[in-house]
């Protein structure tokens, strides 16, 4: 890998964290990747150590009114430090090479689009970004000449295989089915943030934990393939695949079906994105398929989770739905982290929301 300039957008975040560690990594064989510009919602001591470990020259706190305090927090470092709104997107314009986007949820758009307006290399892992403002979103990067790398595992899998984007019948994305895939509709109407958040597979902030356990991260991510690689939602299947080890699949029209497999790891899309179009050295677990023996693959259950059809039914009414969808959602996954309503209230809120818009 040649050397290369990087901002971390979330740094503190489980995405930013592994994002970290590859860069260590490589920088351990000897890769020269400097780091522009890194952000945080609000934990200064993981800001703190993550500067302390990357040397990046700009490191920006998310609330405004705690400038001071990081100031105090990375004191000794040489690192420029700005806050609020006007700092994240200045992290995001800044000159770099690479930018990771991973700011969860629509506060990560601002900082993303200055990236992609200034035709940076975007790897990918908000996957509101494209659901609030897909077009939009795609159309700037065309324009800017901005480079989209994937890192949702998913679409990352589907980029790694998509060889004859022209020549292709169907995209299936897989899903791990959530902690609540062989629970029933009473123990999901009691769960509690906690049970919710305790994903079988993969290791991730808060909110995508629950819209795992909803189902809506698998419904999001359908409309982030339909934006991302321009296929319609009918062109687009989830199974549920509860080993998490086959990341989705391309379906062509002479019969071949492609697919990505690794060990459920989000360094591995990442060190991919970094490394594109080349590949390096990152230590994962390997896969062992003789340990693990079988592959198991299920349709996906509609009653228990109807997040798919919402989403699925937002992509075919346009932008606007899949807008109100994304913001309903975050809102009320919210809502649900702080116990202020029960676990199928999510669905039944961004239910209604769309119900709502439908009306005007
Ligand atoms: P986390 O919750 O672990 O991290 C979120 C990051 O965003 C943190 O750095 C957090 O800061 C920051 N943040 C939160 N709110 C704000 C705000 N209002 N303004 C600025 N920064 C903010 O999330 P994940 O890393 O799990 O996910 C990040 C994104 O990547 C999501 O969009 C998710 O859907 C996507 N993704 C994640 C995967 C995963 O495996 N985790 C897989 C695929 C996609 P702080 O912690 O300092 O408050």
């Amino acid at each position: 890998m040649t050397s290369r300039s990087v901002s971390i957008l979330g740094v503190t975040g489980s995405v930013g964290q592994s994002t970290v560690q590859v860069i260590e990594e490589l920088r351990g064989q000897g890769a020269e990747i400097t780091v522009e510009a890194v952000t945080a919602g609000g934990n200064l001591a993981v800001l703190a150590d993550t500067c302390r470990r990357l040397s990046p020259k700009f490191a920006v706190i998310a609330d405004p009114a705690r400038l001071s305090e990081a100031r105090e927090a990375l004191s000794g470092l040489e690192v420029e430090v700005g806050a609020g709104p006007t700092g994240l997107e200045e992290a995001g314009a800044r000159p770099s090479d690479w930018v990771m986007s991973a700011i969860v949820g629509a506060a990560g758009l601002q900082p993303t689009m200055a990236a992609v307006r200034r035709g940076a290399t975007v790897a990918l892992a908000n996957k509101e970004c494209l659901v609030c403002a897909g077009p939009l979103f795609i159309e700037a990067a065309a324009k800017h000449g901005a480079q989209l790398l994937p890192v949702d595992s998913e679409h990352n899998a589907i980029f790694q295989v998509l060889t004859h984007p022209e020549r292709v019948e169907k995209l299936t994305l897989t899903a791990s089915g959530g902690p609540f895939r062989t629970s029933s509709l009473e123990v999901m109407a009691a769960a509690t943030p906690d049970q919710a958040c305790a994903h079988p597979r993969w290791r991730m902030g808060r909110k995508i934990s629950v819209d795992s356990a909803t189902l809506m991260n698998k419904g999001l991510e359908l409309i982030e393939a339909s934006y991302l690689f321009g296929f319609p939602s009918e062109s687009i299947d989830v199974i549920v695949h509860p080993e998490s080890v086959v990341h989705s699949f391309v379906h062509y029209v002479d019969g071949s079906v492609l697919a990505q497999l690794g060990t459920p790891d989000m360094r591995i899309p990442i060190g991919y994105a970094l490394t594109w179009p080349d590949r390096a050295h990152i230590s994962t677990e390997r896969l062992d398929l003789g340990r693990l023996g079988a592959l198991t693959f299920e349709a996906p259950d509609t009653v228990k989770f109807p997040a798919l059809k919402l989403c699925r039914d937002a992509l075919q009414r346009g932008a606007g739905a899949t807008t109100a969808l994304s913001a309903a959602n975050e809102i009320a996954v919210e809502a649900f982290l702080a116990g202020r309503i029960r676990f199928l209230d999510i669905c039944r809120i961004v239910e209604d929301s769309l119900t709502v818009l439908e009306g005007k």
